[in-house]
């Protein structure tokens, strides 16, 4: 028998102020409940750093309105917020990282329709151990194929009953295009919608980067970065790490741009990056075979990206 990874639930239940802690060894979930009968439900991943988790607002926002998209009523967000403290420090009691450098527990918020016939929803909290493959990926960067996602760009707007940029539970054609891009001899993937715009990853946002050098009109030189993601409104999700990446580059002096892009716009940048909240900011090497700028540049730009979001509560 193998045995399951590390793993802590927490329930959200009214009679448990701070959240039911359940045995993860065990059955927990109704085999009738609609998020396993239909994927009909909502999630969020976030990670905890040295037990802090990082931009709970920004998830919490994004649960509510996927949980809103689908016509579900949540808890509030305290409710979560204790929860969420609950899982950190059982997980963290339970499983203590080897050294402060490998303290990263995956923090996963789940929102199913409930048990067929009832009017409640089921929610709990999934602690678990950050993927092994996700530093050396942020370290070494990866190579990307290009997907079709089989819908246009204005798809999300046209018809919002396709939920494309809430973040349910039917995550199977996202585990899909993953699985796709390894048979290929790629890390990942990136969405181009059937009109030819770039869309996300699989699990992950878009950035680009520019950096030019202009006169600055006395003669000396300027250095210009910018950093691009896809427009929000093309049928993907609002990234929260892209959100507070975003904030802390235009302080920092960086121009920023919102899409639209094309394939070439990938090929044409100074660096590309999948960029989510547990593998954080993973520089693209190659796309569809073809390199992305110079090792040299990517690297420094990474550096001063990942100097950035380090900041980030
Ligand atoms: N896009 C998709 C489809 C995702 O699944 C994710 C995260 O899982 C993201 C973007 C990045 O979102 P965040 O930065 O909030 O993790």
């Amino acid at each position: 028998m193998t045995l399951p990874a590390p793993t802590v639930l927490v329930f959200l239940d009214p009679a448990f102020e701070n959240g039911r802690i359940a045995d993860a060894t065990q059955p927990q979930l109704m085999a009738t409940d609609l998020g396993a009968t239909r994927g009909d439900g909502v999630f969020e991943s976030l990670l905890a750093v040295g037990g802090h988790a990082r931009k709970v607002h920004a998830h919490l926002n994004r649960l509510q309105a996927s949980a809103r998209a689908l016509d579900l009523v949540i808890p509030e967000q305290d409710a979560w917020r204790r929860a969420i403290e609950t899982a950190i420090g059982e997980y963290r009691g339970a499983f203590p990282a080897p050294e402060p450098e490998s303290d990263e527990v995956v923090v996963k918020l789940l929102v199913t329709r409930g048990v067929e016939g009832a009017s409640a929803p089921t929610c709990w909290i999934q602690a678990s151990p950050s993927p092994a493959g996700s530093r050396r990926q942020r370290e070494t960067g990866i190579d990307v194929v290009l997907l079709d996602r089989g819908f246009d760009a204005e798809a999300g707007e046209r018809a919002p009953w396709l939920l494309l940029g809430a973040k349910t539970l039917s995550y199977a054609v996202n585990m899909a295009a993953l699985r796709y891009a390894h048979k290929q001899g790629a890390d990942d993937a990136i969405f181009i919608s059937s009109d030819g715009r770039v869309l996300e990853g699989p699990t992950s946002t878009v950035l680009l980067a520019h950096v030019e050098t202009a006169d600055d009109g006395s003669g000396s030189a300027r250095t210009v970065k910018r950093l691009i993601t896809p427009q929000l409104d093309s049928g993907i999700l609002p990234g929260t790490s892209q959100g507070a990446l975003f904030a802390k580059a235009k302080a920092a002096g960086w121009e920023l741009g919102y899409g639209p892009l094309v394939t070439q716009d990938l090929y044409d940048a100074d660096a590309v990056w999948l960029i989510s909240s547990i593998r954080l900011i993973a520089p693209v090497n190659h796309v569809d075979g073809r390199e992305i700028g110079t090792p040299a540049v990517r690297k420094q730009l990474t550096d001063e990206l990942n100097e950035l979001f380090a900041g980030i509560e």
